[in-house]
């Protein structure tokens, strides 16, 4: 999970959000209850919020990944307007541009109607996620136990095999990576000529090239991959000596 801006509401909002929540509330008004509105009535009232052009400006400001999980859920077919404070308990908030989170179907589907209100979790717009989370090998976890991240690892199951599984192959490659660096600084140390150093600085310097772009903010799983290079001495050590030598 990775700190995200929230984009300018779009235009279809700005002219057709009150009408929209007009028509629900009267049917809340009508059946007494939102829950009470029958389901084919109520999906008609409420689909507006899937339009495209909502979905399209909510998933240009998360670089179309799922704001909780960071995967890239269109090339699942599955992107999805989540809502961060559930229409089932709030349905005031049906058509709110605030109140969308651009999501997986998993991760939707974990949250489902989650209360965010009584029992909180991170809201990646409104909070940085990397001074409440990181990572322990493949799994996320909230750092000094803080409520707000165990219950948000809990909530959108944060841990779950399906994201393990691509946090253990990224992590083979930050870990081969690393270790082309370990050799790379060796080889460095080790050089007696201006030349040759010069020629172990550039391969030191592709190499954090190379690993940089996985923790690039558009890349899925970003935020594992930030966590992982603050934390790897290899990385720091390279990135310490191309800074001394420029
Ligand atoms: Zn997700």
């Amino acid at each position: 999970m990775i700190k995200l801006e929230r984009g300018a509401k779009p235009e279809v909002l700005h002219t057709s959000q009150e009408a929209w929540q007009q028509a629900l509330d009267q049917a809340i008004s009508t059946h007494g209850t939102y829950s009470n509105i029958p389901k084919k009535e109520k999906d008609s009232l409420i689909s507006h919020y899937r339009d495209d052009l909502i979905k399209q400006h909510l998933f240009e400001s998360s670089m179309q990944k799922c704001a909780f999980c960071e995967c890239k859920p269109a090339e699942g077919g599955n992107i999805e307007v989540e809502h961060f404070r559930p229409k089932s308990i709030y349905p005031k908030l049906t058509f709110e541009w605030d109140n969308f989170l651009p999501s997986c179907r998993k991760c939707n589907l974990s949250k489902s109607n989650h209360d965010t209100e009584a029992s909180p979790i991170v809201n990646p717009y409104d909070i940085d996620p990397e001074l409440l989370f990181h990572y322990e090998d493949i799994r996320i976890k909230a750092i000094n136990e803080n409520e707000l991240g165990k219950n948000t690892i809990r909530v959108c199951s944060l841990n779950s095999v399906r994201l393990m599984r691509p946090r253990g192959d990224i992590l083979v490659s930050l870990h081969d990576f690393a270790e082309a660096i370990e050799f790379a600084i060796v080889d460095f140390n080790n050089c007696t000529t201006n030349i040759t150093r010069r020629n172990r600085l550039r391969r030191i310097a592709e190499a954090i090239e190379r690993i940089e772009l996985l923790s690039n903010r558009e890349e899925r799983y970003s935020g594992f991959c930030k966590n992982y290079l603050n934390k790897c001495e290899a990385y720091q050590s390279a990135k310490l000596l191309i800074t001394e030598d420029t």
